[in-house]
């Protein structure tokens, strides 16, 4: 048993106030791992006099001992790799090959970007008139996490938050604690000075909305759901917060007849299927062209078939469990709806696995024949979860990809560059993947719409924790 009953604030750990226990569980095993203390309003008010104290420290830093301090935060990462892995797959069921590749390597692999943003970064500019433009930390930043890719979401926001100078109060999801845990102390060995990091566990209405409310935070950083975006902007709106979202999808993938379809078709289950389809910009509604889309859903059908379920702990290809009882509960409810609403199940269905009888696992599941109006096509369902759409039309294809209220991602298979040009020109989302195209590090990345306003990565990544202040001089001074 891992109990975690310590916060990490000004540089040590700390009893919190709060005292409520909140049951750690592995999702593979459903076994108690832990008992986690959750804070309260107390507790932040902690954290953030702490923060504003290590933004006073880091202000002063140069850039060479930001960039410094990003060196040696990278160094450490690296001594707990497998630690923090391991801790992704015992307490939201990552499988741990994916842990290690998909999750801890790319929260590391972006460390360097950060750094070149920051040498970039034109802290001074003499603008045409005169006046001097200078940027500035925008002094103490909340962070709050989810429970899919822990650690990545989080350097996300910690990384630039440091590296621009604030002091920054992270709050990770409950549900991953004890990679928060070893994150923390990866900012401690580091050398992070005291203050300027400060890890507090608690829930999202207690003490997410206490950060929000806070007028010691000058802005908020939040990943989650809409729902918890919404709630942060609401409570952030008294003290006139910077609000950054990364919020849901529904992202749409659009398979034109002329693309390589089955490798496309099998690239995109395999993006789909990731981290048991609890990932943000999983391309999860499909827009076939009719004259393939038969094919297409034979070929959705075999590749979901084909995805190996199993132990999280074993290395391999397979996928884990879903993250827990309520979010097994919440994609068995979708997948039954989809039946009921009339979707035609050309793969998976409701229950576990054949041989899993124990954890969250869900079959990885394709539904063809969906209308527009469907359930399953309007939400986002957040696990192995697909829906399939025929379209006639470039036209149609483009209406139907932005007929929704999120603006996460959206993906294009197309054998032809000018037609994928264009579409992509065309549709509301932050990222266009084209041909299985993904992330790469330092590119700016984040939603429309519903799906969030901010950009985390690289240059655009820092700008989030910048002020611009314009500087006037009388002519003549000197
Ligand atoms: P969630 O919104 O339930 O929780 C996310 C975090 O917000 C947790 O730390 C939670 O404690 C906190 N929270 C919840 N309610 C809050 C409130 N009222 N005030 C302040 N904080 C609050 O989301 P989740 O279930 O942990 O994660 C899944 C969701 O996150 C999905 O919708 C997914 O699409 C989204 N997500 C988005 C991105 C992105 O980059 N756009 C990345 C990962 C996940």
């Amino acid at each position: 048993m891992t109990d975690i009953r310590k916060f990490y604030i000004d540089g040590a750990w700390v009893t919190p106030n709060g005292a409520t226990p909140f049951p750690m569980i592995n999702p593979a095993t459903e076994q108690k791992i832990g008992d986690l203390t959750l804070g309260n309003a107390a507790d932040v008010d902690a954290a953030v006099v702490a923060a504003q104290k290590g933004h006073e420290t880091l202000r002063d830093w140069t850039k060479a001992q930001r960039i410094d301090l990003l060196r040696s935060i990278e160094d450490q990462c690296r001594k707990r790799f497998e630690d923090m892995a391991q801790a992704q797959t015992i307490e939201m069921g990552a499988a741990i090959t994916s842990s290690r590749n998909d999750m801890i390597e790319p929260a590391i692999g972006q460390i360097p970007y950060f750094i070149e943003a920051l040498e970039e970064l034109e802290d001074r500019k003499v603008l045409p008139t005169g006046d001097i433009e200078v940027v500035e930390p925008i002094g103490v930043a909340g962070l709050i996490t989810p429970w899919n890719y822990p650690i990545y979401q989080a350097a996300l926001k910690i990384l630039p938050a440091l590296a621009t100078g604030c002091g920054c109060v992270w709050k990770p999801s409950e549900f991953c604690a004890v990679s928060a845990e070893i994150y923390a102390q990866v900012m401690h060995d580091a050398g992070v000075p005291a203050g300027a990091f400060n890890l507090i566990y608690g829930t999202g209405p207690e003490v997410g909305s206490a950060m929000s409310k806070h007028p010691g935070i000058q802005m908020m950083s939040f990943t989650g759901s809409t729902r918890g975006g919404k709630a942060v902007t609401i409570d952030a709106s008294d003290t006139v917060k910077r609000v950054a979202l990364e919020l849901g999808g529904k992202s749409p993938n659009i398979v034109f007849a002329g693309c390589d379809l089955p490798d496309r078709i099998a690239g995109s289950i395999s993006d789909l299927v990731l981290t048991t389809g609890q990932i943000c910009d999983a391309p999860s509604r499909m827009l076939v062209e009719r004259s393939v889309y038969a094919e297409a859903v034979e070929l959705a059908a075999k590749a979901a078939d084909a995805v190996q379920v199993g132990d999280p702990t074993q290395d391999g290809p397979q996928i884990g469990p879903l993250v827990n009882a309520s979010q097994w509960d919440r994609v068995q409810g979708f997948i039954q709806t989809g039946i009921d609403e009339g979707a035609t199940l050309a793969a998976g269905g409701t229950g576990r696995p054949n041989d899993l009888n124990t954890g969250y696992y869900v079959r990885p599941t394709v539904f063809a024949d969906c209308t527009p109006d469907m359930t399953i096509v309007r939400e986002e369902i957040f696990g192995p979860v697909l829906v399939m759409l025929p379209f006639d039309t470039e036209e149609d294809a483009i209406n139907m990809a932005n007929d929704t209220p999120y603006g996460l991602a959206a993906y294009i298979q197309s054998g032809d560059r000018a037609q994928a040009e264009r579409v992509a020109a065309r549709l509301k989302a932050g990222a266009i993947h084209i041909n299985g195209a993904w992330v790469n590090y330092g590119s700016p990345y984040g939603g429309m719409k519903q799906s969030g306003n901010g950009r985390e990565g690289g240059h655009h990544g820092l700008m989030e924790y910048l002020e611009l202040k314009t500087l006037h001089f009388p002519e003549g001074f000197e």
